[in-house]
C-alpha cells in the first residue's frame, strides 16, 4: 500500500519505518528543515541546544529494539537515572542522543523517503486516493492510499478545517477537546563551565521554572550552554510580552543557579507543548476513510508515548482494522 505519513516527529517516523518494515511504500512530508518536531536541537555560535523535549524513555517492548539499533549505532546513550538528593525522582534510564535529541529521528529517517520543507496545506480524499499538497509556489502534490497526521491535533483540524473536511461528529468533538500546555523556553550560551551538579539538571527551581539544564554537562554542547523550561503557567503569563520582557526575572535565576553568566540567548515558544486533554485512545483510525490520526495528542505527553502512538497505528494500517 502506498502512504503518506505527515509530521517527522517521533510518532511520524516510527509509524512510517514499521510500514516501511512491513513493506509498504511510504513518503514521509515534513513542514521543517530536519526532523525531530519537538526533538529539537539548535545550534548557537559553537553550542548545542536541546530546546524541546530534554530525554526520554523507553520501556515499552515493543520499542526496545529501536532503542538498541540507536544505541549500537552510537546515536543514543544513557544520560542518567537518578539525580543526587532527589528521592521524589524515579530511578530509571533517561536516554538522550549522542549529539542532541534529533539523533533517534534522524536514524529512523536514514531508512525513509522524507519530504522536507514540506507544509500540508491541503488534503483530499477522492475515488479511493488521498491528495496532499503543499503551500505555496513549489505546489508539490502527492498521492497515496492512505493518509497518516501526526501534526499537534489543533494543527490537524486547522488541515481539516483548510481542507473542508470532517469526520463524524463524535471523532470531531472528542478531536476538539484537545489541550496543549504551552511553553516558552530560553536557551543560550554562558561565560564559563556552570556549577550544576552532575547529571546537569535542576528541576523545578522556582514556581516559575520547570527545568533548567547544562547542555555541556549532558554532553551533547562543546561550549557552556543552558536551557530553561518556565512552567506552564508563567509561560502563559509572558506568552505575549516581548522577549526581552519575558526573560527579565529569568535571567537573574539562571545566571544565579548556574554561576554562569549568560553571553547570548534566544527564545522559543511552544504553541504545543504537552498535551492536558488527549484523544483518550493511543491513535485514531478509519479503515473507510483510509485515515489514521497519532501522536501525543492522542497516547499522552513523552515522547515513548508518542512512539507508541505511531506504532500503533502502524499495526491498525496493515491489520486494516
Ligand atoms: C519544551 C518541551 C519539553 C519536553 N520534554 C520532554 C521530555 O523531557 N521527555 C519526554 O518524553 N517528552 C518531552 N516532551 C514531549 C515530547 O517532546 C512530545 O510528546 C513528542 O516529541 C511528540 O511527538 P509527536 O511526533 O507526537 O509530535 P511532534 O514532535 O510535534 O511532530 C509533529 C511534526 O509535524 C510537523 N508538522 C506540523 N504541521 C505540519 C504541516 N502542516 N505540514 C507538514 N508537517 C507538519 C511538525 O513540524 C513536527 O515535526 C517535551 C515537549 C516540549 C515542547
Amino acid at each position: 500500500m502506498k502512504v503518506i505519513v505527515v509530521g517527522a516527529g517521533i510518532a511520524g517516523c516510527i509509524c512510517a519505518r514499521r510500514l516501511s518494515d512491513m513493506g509498504h511504500e511510504v513518503m514521509v512530508v515534513e513542514k521543517g528543515r530536519g526532523v525531530g518536531g519537538r526533538m529539537s536541537t539548535r545550534r548557537m555560535n559553537g553550542a548545542i541546544v536541546d530546546h524541546g523535549a530534554q530525554f526520554f524513555t523507553f520501556r515499552d517492548k515493543r520499542l526496545l529494539g529501536y532503542l538498541q539499533e540507536w544505541r549500537d549505532d552510537d546515536h543514543v546513550v544513557e544520560w542518567y537515572d537518578h539525580v543526587p538528593n532527589r528521592p521524589d525522582l524515579a530511578c530509571r534510564s533517561r536516554f538522550r542522543g549522542v549529539w542532541g535529541m534529533t539523533a533517534p529521528a534522524k536514524h529512523l529517517s536514514r531508512a525513509l523517503k522524507i519530504e522536507k520543507n514540506f507544509f500540508v496545506q491541503f488534503i483530499k480524499w477522492s475515488r479511493g486516493t488521498w491528495m496532499v499538497e503543499e503551500k505555496g509556489t513549489n505546489g508539490r502534490s502527492l498521492n497515496a492510499d492512505h493518509l497518516v497526521l501526526t501534526l499537534p491535533v489543533p494543527q490537524t483540524l486547522e488541515l481539516f478545517s483548510r481542507s473542508s473536511f470532517e469526520l463524524e461528529t463524535k471523532v470531531m468533538s472528542k478531536l476538539m477537546k484537545i489541550r496543549y500546555t504551552r511553553c516558552f523556553a530560553l536557551f543560550g550560551l554562558l561565560d564559563r563551565v556552570s556549577s550544576v551538579p552532575i547529571p546537569g539538571t535542576i528541576a523545578h527551581p522556582t514556581p516559575q521554572i520547570d527545568w533548567i539544564a547544562d547542555n555541556q554537562l549532558k554532553g551533547i554542547s562543546p561550549k557552556p550552554a543552558f536551557t530553561l523550561h518556565a512552567s506552564s503557567q508563567f509561560s502563559d503569563e509572558i506568552w505575549n510580552v516581548p522577549d526581552n520582557d519575558g526573560i527579565l526575572s529569568l535571567v537573574p535565576v539562571v545566571e544565579g543557579l548556574m554561576q554562569a553568566k549568560i553571553l547570548e540567548w534566544a527564545i522559543h515558544r511552544w504553541h504545543f507543548s504537552k498535551p492536558l486533554v488527549t484523544f483518550g485512545e493511543s491513535h485514531f483510525h478509519s479503515p473507510d476513510r483510509h485515515l489514521s490520526l497519532a501522536g501525543d495528542g492522542f497516547s499522552g505527553e513523552r515522547v515513548e508515548s508518542a512512539a507508541i502512538s505511531g506504532w500503533e497505528a502502524a499495526e491498525s494500517i496493515t491489520q486494516g482494522a
